[in-house]
């Protein structure tokens, strides 16, 4: 007997003669999430993936990896026997049940599918008969219930036996890079992760870029987005992020624009530098954070005169939803803790104190033409750029 996790994985079985594209992109995206725990045996059997260890490893480990990979809806984690006969399939059964009941009280069923149709019993005989058997060895601690059961015994017959129970929830959505790729503009907040987060759940493969300001932002503030960007690396696998040095960019709005339109101005050369990047990372879109109403840059007029700024599609998974939504996701996928230590971000630096909330973009083009070195600054920028690899 050894220990086997069977993933199960929803989307992705329904996708025609595309199937197999996105099956070897999961098993692709299962080995790099796990190959440095050790050995594996990986493969595809009837719409599931089977992950076998190859040596003793740390269950939980295997787990929190197995349960954070996009296209994974559920793992269990069962026993596998080579061996078939109504012995084994009663022994590998109890030994299954006895680990996971310990010592406590349930109500179980037991739930039989073979694909061997020429064993010598049906499925609802192999049940009853298992059944009958883990409740003799067992029976003070369990109880049959077939329609609500607290613990369902799942026995396949396939090659070998594989009994399992309890199926723990994984990310569901589709493997990273099935769907191309976009470049995150990932700050220190709340949002942006979670944005980032989204879009790389739909398989799309995901490139970082952060617009840093020093000194008026500080070591601490960078160290912070790559830390959240580590953390968006556990769903994603490793990704470049870029380190764009954004100071005299700042300064020179500050210094030629007014000031009540300097956040709508700086983001939307946020967004032209983004562009250029994506276009030399080969990504086809641009992902933030931004939800309708949050803030004077986030009003429907805002939004419009910074999405004017860029040709490239502008993802927002957030658009609709409220701060909370967005909190409990954030808590969800473990960026929160981070999220909200508290240094500062570019952004807040150079907040006017009475911003523009209906911007119009002609008026915007007007006061950029005082910008009249902005082309080779953005230039600059982009050279200047680190691009640090997150993992
Ligand atoms: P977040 O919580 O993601 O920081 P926010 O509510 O603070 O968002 P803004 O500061 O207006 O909103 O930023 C809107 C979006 O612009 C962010 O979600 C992010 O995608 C992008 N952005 C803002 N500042 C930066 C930055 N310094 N570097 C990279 N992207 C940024
Ligand atoms: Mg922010």
């Amino acid at each position: 007997m050894k220990n086997i996790y069977l993933i199960k994985y929803g989307e992705i079985a329904i996708k025609g003669k595309n199937r197999y594209l996105f099956e070897n992109a999961l098993i692709t995206n299962i080995k790099r999430s796990i190959k440095e725990l050790g050995n594996f045996h990986i493969q595809k059997d009837q719409g599931r993936i089977l992950v076998e260890p190859e040596e003793n490893i740390d269950s939980d480990k295997i787990m929190n990896r197995l349960t954070k990979i996009f296209g994974v809806v559920g793992v269990c984690l069962g026993i596998k026997n080579d061996n078939i006969n109504m012995e084994t399939i009663k022994e590998t059964a109890l030994s299954h049940m006895k680990s996971v009941c310990e010592n406590n009280k349930y109500t179980f069923k037991v739930e039989t599918k073979r694909s061997d149709k020429n064993f010598p019993l049906n499925s609802m005989e192999i049940s009853r008969e298992v059944g009958a058997y883990i409740l003799k060895n067992m029976g003070e601690q369990l109880k049959v219930d077939v329609h609500n059961p607290e613990i369902r015994l799942n026995i396949e017959l396939r090659n070998s036996i594989y009994v399992y129970s309890k199926v723990v929830p994984g990310p569901g959505g589709m493997p990273v890079g099935t769907n191309g790729k976009a470049m995150l503009l990932l700050s220190g907040g709340i949002d942006s992760p979670v944005a980032g987060w989204m879009i790389a759940k739909r398989g799309v493969e995901i490139g970082g870029i952060y617009f840093d300001s020093p000194p008026y932002t500080s070591e601490r503030a960078k160290q912070k987005v790559i830390d959240l960007a580590k953390q968006i690396a556990v769903y994603t696998g490793k990704f470049k992020l870029y380190i764009v040095p954004f100071t005299d960019i700042q300064l020179e709005i500050y210094k030629k624009c007014p000031h009540q339109q300097l956040t709508i101005i700086m983001r939307r050369i946020m967004m032209k530098i983004s562009e250029k990047i994506a276009k030399k990372e080969n990504a086809q879109a641009l992902v933030t954070g931004e939800s309708i109403g949050q803030v004077a840059s986030q009003t429907i007029q805002s939004l419009t005169v910074t999405n004017a700024a860029v040709n490239l599609p502008v993802f927002r998974p957030l658009i609709g939803f409220d701060k909370e939504e967005i909190v409990t996701m954030a808590k969800k996928i473990n960026t929160y803790e981070t999220s909200i230590l508290p240094y500062e971000d570019c952004c807040t630096i150079f907040v006017p104190k009475h911003p523009e909330t209906k911007p119009k973009l002609e008026y915007i083009l007007k006061s950029e033409k005082a910008l009249d070195n902005i082309q080779n600054m953005i230039e600059e920028a982009i050279e200047k750029s680190d691009g640090i690899i997150i993992k």
